[in-house]
């Protein structure tokens, strides 16, 4: 409440201390079960350089999917060595700006890329690492999230089609390419251990393939991201050590079965590590009962700071900040300020009935929130506030109708 006092509403609120205790359960998690691996958090999920200062010192790297993401990594002088560079459409000028601050490895997504990327570092006189993403489609009936959907993606060289074995053929080649192994993404959020265990398997005996044909050295493996996020109370998450057992278990059993060394694992986790550390607060408005019906209430917020609800019907809870003992009344529908009938935060919230002028919360907003966020209906975007040990500071401040403007022209 004193936040919303000094910095209004809405506002985003991240947790140092959660931040910290979800990167070292990844980080402690993974090298429990696999010593030799590192965490590389989604940068996408929320971008900001107070955050990569704080991964910096959890010794948890930073994947980047732009040249923007690059410039905030840079901002915060985040280490070169630490940053990867995933993304299915680079420009030359990214590929550019990225190998010229040194950047640590690229995951390779797509034909051209190949000649672009060696073109660029020849350019600048290196051999780039390298990785080359694959879209593992298995066999359809062993699980939903294999079937043709993972075919039909834009993201990935498809092993089935045979495109996967192309790519790291010409990635071999490619004088100024050094290829250090395969990587693959699933999507997101991810409940179950099977997807990771089969596609890992797959993509192994596939790797053993590449090695004897095109001669491939297996020095590093990425199963991606995509570890589930508690957005909900009744839809909770399996702990991170669970996928850290069955992706090692997987990896270890790969390598036994196809003969390689144990490639260096590199794990992707974006909303589940950064997502619970970030609550949105914001203030209600207008209240619009239809009676029979349901009852409106109109925050502040919605679709221009989190989307997520539009855009995939995402499912968040909310509580009230300043009557948190008042037991719940009823089900309300959380709507957001924006012109669309589709800004809808939450379809059916439990809450003390909502008055203008409550402060609700919604937990588990600190992943594709703030970092999607739009000026749609030139709305300025919220600030964002970190809290450490009882204190909080701005590490960006609200949007302000000049900083919208400051574009423009008449
Ligand atoms: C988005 C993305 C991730 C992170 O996904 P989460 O669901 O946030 O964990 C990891 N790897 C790649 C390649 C991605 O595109």
């Amino acid at each position: 409440m004193d936040l919303v006092e000094e910095y209004d509403s809405p506002l985003y609120v991240y947790d140092e201390s959660t931040i910290r205790s979800m990167a070292r359960d990844f980080s402690g998690s993974f090298s429990n079960a696999y010593v030799n691996s590192r965490v590389s958090y989604s940068f996408k999920a929320f971008a900001s350089p107070a955050l990569a200062k704080i991964l910096e010192e959890e010794g948890i790297g930073v994947d980047i999917v732009s040249g923007g993401e690059l410039a905030v990594a840079r901002m915060a002088g985040f280490p070169a060595g630490e940053l990867n560079f995933n993304g299915n459409n680079k420009s030359r000028q990214e590929l550019e700006e990225a190998i010229a601050y040194g950047i640590a490895r690229i995951t390779i997504d797509g034909f051209p890329e190949i000649d672009l990327l060696n073109s660029v570092a020849g350019e600048q006189g290196i051999r780039q690492p390298v990785l080359v993403r694959v879209s593992p489609s298995v066999d359809a009936h062993s699980h939903r999230l294999t079937t043709t959907g993972i075919l039909d993606t834009k993201f990935g060289f498809s092993i089935e089609t045979g495109h996967a074995e192309l790519a790291i053929e010409q990635a071999i080649e490619a004088p100024n390419l050094d290829l250090r192994g395969i990587h693959f993404h699933l999507g997101s959020p991810i409940f179950e251990l099977e997807p990771y265990t089969e596609a890992i398997a797959y993509v192994m005996a596939f790797a053993a393939d590449m090695r004897d044909r095109y001669g491939l050295e297996l020095h590093e493996f990425s199963p991606g991201g995509g570890f589930a996020l508690g957005y909900k109370r009744d839809a909770l998450p399996l702990p991170i050590s669970d996928y850290a057992n069955a992706i090692a278990e997987a990896l270890r059993a790969g390598c036994d079965a196809h003969g390689f060394d144990e490639p260096l694992l590199i794990v992707e986790p974006g909303r589940a590590l950064i997502g619970r550390a970030g609550v949105a607060v914001y203030t209600v408005g207008a209240i619009k009962e239809i009676p029979g019906v349901r009852t409106y209430v109109s925050v502040d917020g919605g679709m221009g700071d989190n989307i997520r609800p539009a855009l995939y019907e995402s499912e968040y809870e909310a509580f009230s900040v300043n009557r948190a003992t008042e037991a719940p009344d009823g089900q309300y529908r959380i709507a957001g300020k924006y012109c669309e009938s589709g800004d809808i935060l939450i379809n059916e919230a439990s809450l003390p009935k909502p008055k203008p002028g409550d402060l609700i919360a919604l937990p588990a907003s600190g992943a594709y929130t703030v970092a999607m966020a739009s000026n749609y209906n030139m709305v300025p975007r919220p600030a964002i506030v970190m809290v450490a040990d009882g204190e909080a500071r701005l590490i960006r401040r609200r949007e302000t109708y000049d900083d919208l403007l400051a574009t423009s022209k008449v």
